[in-house]
């Protein structure tokens, strides 16, 4: 099932209302996609428990809510005017445009150890360091566009879309959305929609300072969209232009606080987030360390929790040790000095930042992929009851029955009013099949009035994932449900 996983979950997210492709109508955007109903309420329970977690139930940590639209300087200051670029190759005959790093990668991904290990060795322009370290990773991103010029030339990559060999030189290609505001020409009305949601936090370090009794080690959260003019087609949600991020900015005084501790501490809890609160099975996830030439120039220690999706491990949650180089640069960019005084010794700190920041998409993608299991002719979602989009279906045994559709009205009202989470009507078809309906959108919980609820009011609740059913009082269903769902 592995190897088609990705299609079947891609057929389940568009006839089931979980993710359809963007202006689809007008013959589709790459790389944006649009959630329907079902993914709509999952993508919403995924925030939700991420924001309680690292906000709500926290005393350190603080939300924040930032613009999508902000200043050029912002992202100057930030680096990413100049340097928050990927390198490009277009094929000259197909005219797939395409990034040179997947494209390489994906290419030595194929081909057997010996055989890489010599070729790379005959690649002498490019140094001795580099080339060790792409025979064991199979990774380039350390190298210049020359670089990877060399090593697509080398090999003679083909097109993946044609099969041809007739690319452009390798350049560069900055990611930022570029925004023009009012009618004003020019710099002053120049601005980005930010590629990411740190630069916020950074920006708005000395008004949160200033209006909050927050004292160090303290967090800013922020969930919500960044742009990325991402090139890189497929796999769904997981690489779109606009998507979502959990992103978090723990500052810390690097004199008090041992910056390896934190990191180890924000490892355990972003494992445990995945494993215990999205219920995550944990034999598909691993740490991976950044090399020195894949690490951001601003960061001394980089790690990427690492998801296995049906197209292999990849990113899913990066942690970076980014020391105080962004305030120390918004500080330089706008003349204000961005500090905290320490309440001990009164002396003003410029603190330093662990940071990790997640794809809200690529968790939604995650926990989908996790989920889906095959029974049979059975498609069934083992969502954890808390994420799942809807919490209980209620059915009346048959449709023509008025006594048991009355009924079952009033049992699917009081489950409405009194649970936290969708409750769904459904009486189409058998109760086989809107079993069947329900465990595709990984509902945990069925209903059914039928004849003996009319005696004596009690109903079947089906469990999705043992297919077991239990007579449950009534007056004790919502207790019930609401003690699995939390
Ligand atoms: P990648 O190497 O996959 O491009 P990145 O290292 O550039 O990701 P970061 O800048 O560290 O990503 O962003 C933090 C998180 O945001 C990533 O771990 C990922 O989950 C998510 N993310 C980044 N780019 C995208 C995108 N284009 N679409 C969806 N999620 C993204």
């Amino acid at each position: 099932m592995s190897e088609n996983k990705m299609d079947m979950l891609q057929a389940l997210f568009k006839r089931r209302g979980f993710v359809y492709p963007g202006s689809e109508l007008y013959g589709g955007v790459a790389n944006t996609y649009d959630y329907g109903p079902v993914g709509t309420e999952l993508l919403r329970n995924i925030k939700n428990l991420w924001w309680k977690v690292f906000v709500q139930k926290r005393d350190d940590i603080v939300g924040l809510d930032a613009s999508l639209i902000s200043h050029h300087k912002i992202w100057e200051a930030s680096g990413h005017v100049a340097g928050f670029a990927d390198a490009l190759v277009d094929c000259k005959s197909c005219r797939t445009r395409i990034r040179a790093d997947h494209l390489i990668e994906d290419y030595l991904e194929k081909i057997d150890e010996q055989r890489l290990k010599n070729e790379i060795a005959e690649l002498h322009l490019i140094d001795h360091e580099k080339r060790n370290i792409i025979v064991s990773t199979k990774k380039v991103e350390g190298l210049s566009p020359k670089e990877m010029e060399i090593v697509v030339q080398h090999f003679k990559i083909p097109c993946p879309n044609c099969a041809e060999f007739n690319w452009t030189v390798v350049r560069k290609f900055n990611q930022l959305f570029p925004v023009q505001l009012g009618i004003v020409e020019g710099e002053q009305g120049s601005a980005y929609l930010r590629g990411e949601t740190a630069q916020g936090i950074f920006v708005d370090f000395d008004n949160i300072v200033n209006s909050n009794r927050v004292r160090l080690p303290f967090g800013v959260a922020q969930i919500g969209k960044s742009f990325r003019n991402e090139i890189t087609l497929g796999n769904s949600v997981f690489r779109t232009i606009e998507f979502e991020q959990g992103e978090i900015e723990y500052f810390f005084n690097p004199e008090k606080n041992d910056w390896k501790k934190l990191f180890d501490d924000w490892k355990d809890l972003m494992w445990k987030f995945i494993t215990d609160d999205l219920g995550v099975r944990s034999e598909n996830l691993r740490w991976r360390e950044h090399s020195d030439e894949e690490r951001s120039f601003y960061s001394k220690k980089t790690e990427d929790l690492e998801y296995n999706f049906p197209f292999g491990f990849k990113e899913l949650w990066g942690l970076a040790y980014r020391t105080d180089y962004d305030l120390k640069q918004h500080s330089t960019y706008s003349g204000k000095e961005l500090a905290i005084v320490d309440p001990e010794t009164f002396e003003k700190v410029v603190p330093h930042v662990i940071e990790p920041a997640v794809g809200i998409n690529r968790l939604f993608l995650m926990i989908l992929s996790d989920a889906y299991h095959e029974d049979g002719e059975r498609v069934v979602l083992k969502l954890s009851p808390r994420l799942a989009p809807y919490k209980v279906a209620v059915f009346p045994l048959l449709k023509n029955k008025p006594e048991l559709v009355e009924k079952a009205k009033e049992v699917y009202v009081h489950l409405k009013d009194s649970i936290g989470g969708v409750v769904v009507w459904d009486d189409r078809g058998n109760i086989g099949k809107r079993y069947l309906s329900q465990d595709e959108i990984g509902t945990p919980f069925c209903v059914t009035v039928d004849f003996d609820t009319l005696e004596n009011d009690t109903v079947t609740i089906r469990d999705r994932d043992t297919a077991n059913q239990e007579r449950v009082q009534v007056d004790k269903l919502s207790e019930y449900i609401t003690k699995k769902i939390i």
